[in-house]
């Protein structure tokens, strides 16, 4: 594939950084298969720092700090205060069970802007089932209370399952009773300890219909919603919106108008905690490593992230569909359902038009 120069880089607008591997939960569904003792090879406090100073030269991402569990790496709230010194934008992705009244204030006092919470059930029950850690729910409630104590807004995250399908009406409600700015609910991707979970991943069809709730569920609140790692809810907004004759505009849609459903290579990357670059954490693509290679380097020229940006390198319906551009297909998936990440997305029940049309009769 040839280069086409810088011009054609696309700025890369967040960054999921996992400043750690360790976590003090076993999550069923965890991408990393995490636990609490130190990985080797993660990033040293230098190399952390120098790998910050690069990030402004691809744009001004939004650093998400996760894990792991972000708040077991020592010197976390250096990195975060050095990311600020070169006004990027700082948010955090902890699992809620760590969080004490004294970091929460150092979260608020390095400008950590907001701090998403997951939530996977209404109550402890289903809660502390899906993460595996009795007790959860409760710390999690108690972590909100100290977030909120400091003046740090969050938002609740859920991971889709089809146990959890039939709670989102209550969890939702959970989220507002608790005063969260935004819920996401994230489509679980089959890779990590999650890969055993397979009678938990929902079908294409019930991925349709849950997506659809989502777009008529949106109108009925002011919260922000989003489907994150649902990039076909891009294409279901677009055909709901046509059927009612609502434009798809930002007035009408927020960001969901203007963003991508897979952003993965395209305006979104993950570091993992060794510093290899991946287009996102449930892709496990080596797409270049930042100790070798200067990330902004990486970001431009990985022939991974150049075949993501390339619509006729995608394969399947993905490859050839009329929504590619507002939608993409889960990669992921695609890597670990059919073993190739430019194959088309396995949970779309989609048929683009131009493998509807009829063929010519010859006569
Ligand atoms: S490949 Fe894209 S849609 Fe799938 S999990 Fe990664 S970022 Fe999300
Ligand atoms: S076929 Fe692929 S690109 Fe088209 S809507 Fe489905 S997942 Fe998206």
């Amino acid at each position: 594939m040839t280069h086409h120069g810088n011009a054609s880089v696309p700025d890369l607008r967040l960054i999921a950084w996992e400043v750690t591997r360790s976590c003090n939960l076993a999550c069923k569904h965890c991408r990393a298969e995490a636990h609490l003792d130190p990985y080797p090879g993660e990033l040293t406090t230098g190399e952390a720092k120098n790998l910050i100073d690069t990030f402004p030269q691809t744009g001004s991402p939004i650093i998400i700090f996760t894990g792991g569990e972000p708040l077991l790496r020592p010197d976390l709230f250096d990195l975060v205060r050095h990311a600020k010194s070169k006004d990027l934008r700082c948010v955090m992705a902890p699992n809620g069970t760590l969080i004490t009244p004294d970091n929460a204030r150092e979260m608020a006092e390095s400008g950590i802007e907001r701090v998403s919470i997951s939530i996977d059930g209404p109550d402890s029950a289903s809660h502390d089932a899906f993460r595996g850690t009795p007790g959860a729910f409760d710390q999690a409630m108690q972590g909100i209370d100290y977030l909120k104590a400091a003046g740090i807004p969050f938002q609740i995250n859920t991971t889709v399952t089809r146990n959890n399908m039939g709670q989102f009406k209550d969890i939702f409600q959970l989220a507002q009773r608790l005063g969260a700015v935004a819920w996401h609910i994230f489509l679980l991707v089959p890779t990590g300890r999650a890969a055993d979970l397979k009678e938990e991943i929902i079908t294409a069809a019930e991925y349709e219909s849950v997506l659809n709730w989502f777009y008529d569920f949106r109108k009925t609140t002011d919260m922000q919603l989003k489907a994150t790692c649902a990039p076909h809810y891009h294409r279901i907004l677009r055909q709901r919106a046509k059927e009612e004759g609502v434009e798809v505009t930002f007035e009408n849609f927020g960001l969901d108008a203007v963003s991508r459903g897979c952003l993965g290579g395209i305006g979104f990357c993950f570091i993992s905690h060794t510093g290899q670059v991946q287009p996102c954490g449930y892709l496990d693509l080596d797409c270049g490593q930042v100790k070798q290679t200067p990330f902004p380097e990486i970001w431009a020229n990985s022939p991974q992230f150049q075949n993501l940006r390339t619509p006729q390198a995608y394969t399947g319906k993905c490859g050839v569909c009329e929504y590619h551009k507002v939608c993409g297909g889960c990669r992921a998936r695609a890597q670990t359902m059919r073993g190739d990440y430019l194959a088309e997305e396995p949970l779309c029940s989609y048929t683009p038009q131009r493998l509807r049309e009829e063929p010519v009769s010859q006569g």
